[in-house]
């Protein structure tokens, strides 16, 4: 086994992310100032937010003394990527329980993971939907072993914990300089954790300047209870608001025709590049809010950049 990073490593990478001004005529014209923080780049594989939400279970892995991981996702998952590259990384063994058939071509991403060592076990998408049943967590024992389970995405409290990193480096970075922090939200454990980080003794607290776009087509999608899960974990602060309307058609689904033409005229305009499932609706969203006027002039807004640029394999799109 190879020795993780410490915290104070772990924290100091988050505080060195970054944060870079995008130039975006919509933007310019609104008279807002962007700020774009870049966790695409704190690690090749390992990137974006799913950096922060493994740290800490890589390391309550690590201290149970589990030299084997476990967890689920899709053909595309940027979080299965990320285990799988941390897992090689770090000498974890690692297990993959993907949703669906095994299909003749694996994806890019699995294609990937495999190579990294990761063991992919493949289920029904009926059986997937009750992935954490004992039955067949049982079945999953008796092949593979033991091994320490992280849900899917990453989305626990260690997963939180992490993303905790990402507010109180951004509060490093700009204290409370700013009107608005804007994150792509899926299980929104990311955009809890962020809030929560933020909150530091010396920094007023702002009603909803944290703001998710979730990506999911309705909060019901998401099992109330995740929801509830993220509230509670980011219940010390009301600094936080989830936006929904934003998801182009739902979690994974083809790109709609006016998503894709705003995604290749953002990207070429400001040269920033954007993962289709998560940072494009994120910045979908905020170009929405600004034709709304929703922010006065003179607003400084921060969007989080959280990575999953692997996933463009999937829509085919360079
Ligand atoms: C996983 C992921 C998210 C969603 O994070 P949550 O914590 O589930 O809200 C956002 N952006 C990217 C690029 C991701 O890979």
């Amino acid at each position: 086994m190879i020795d993780l990073l410490s915290e104070d490593e772990f924290l100091s990478r988050a505080q060195q992310v970054p944060l870079q001004p995008l130039h975006w005529s919509l933007a310019k014209q609104k008279g807002i100032e962007v700020l774009v923080r870049r966790d695409d780049l704190i690690d090749t594989h390992l990137s974006g937010n799913k950096f922060y939400k493994l740290f800490y279970n890589l390391r309550a892995a690590q201290v149970l003394g589990h030299s084997q991981l476990l967890s689920f996702g899709g053909a595309y998952s940027n979080h299965i990527y990320a285990l799988a590259a941390a897992a090689n990384a770090y000498g974890f063994k690692s297990i993959g329980v993907i949703r669906g058939e095994r299909p003749k071509q694996l994806s890019a991403t699995l294609l990937d993971a495999e190579a990294w060592g990761m063991q992919l076990h493949f289920v029904s998408r009926a059986d997937y939907r009750d992935k954490c049943s004992r039955e067949l967590m049982a079945k999953l024992k008796s092949l593979y072993g033991d091994f320490f389970e992280i849900p899917e995405g990453g989305a626990n409290a260690s997963g939180a914990m992490g993303t905790r990193a990402l507010g109180a480096a951004i509060h490093q970075q700009v204290k409370s300089d700013y009107t608005a922090i804007c994150v792509a939200a899926g299980t929104a454990n990311t955009l809890a954790g962020l809030a929560a980080g933020l909150v530091q003794d010396s920094s007023p607290q702002v009603a909803g300047s944290v703001l998710g776009f979730s990506v999911l087509k309705g909060e019901g999608n998401l099992g109330a209870d995740l929801i509830g899960h993220q509230k509670s974990i980011a219940s010390e602060t009301s600094n936080w608001r989830l936006i929904s309307g934003y998801h182009g058609g739902g979690y994974g689904k083809k790109l709609p025709n006016d998503l894709r033409q705003f995604m290749f005229e953002f990207e070429r305009e400001t040269k920033l590049i954007l993962d289709p499932v998560y940072t494009l609706k994120m910045c979908w969203g905020v170009a929405q809010l600004l034709a709304q006027n929703y922010w006065p002039r003179g607003s400084r807004l921060i969007l989080v950049h959280t990575g999953g640029l692997q996933g463009r394999r999937g829509f085919h799109l360079d």
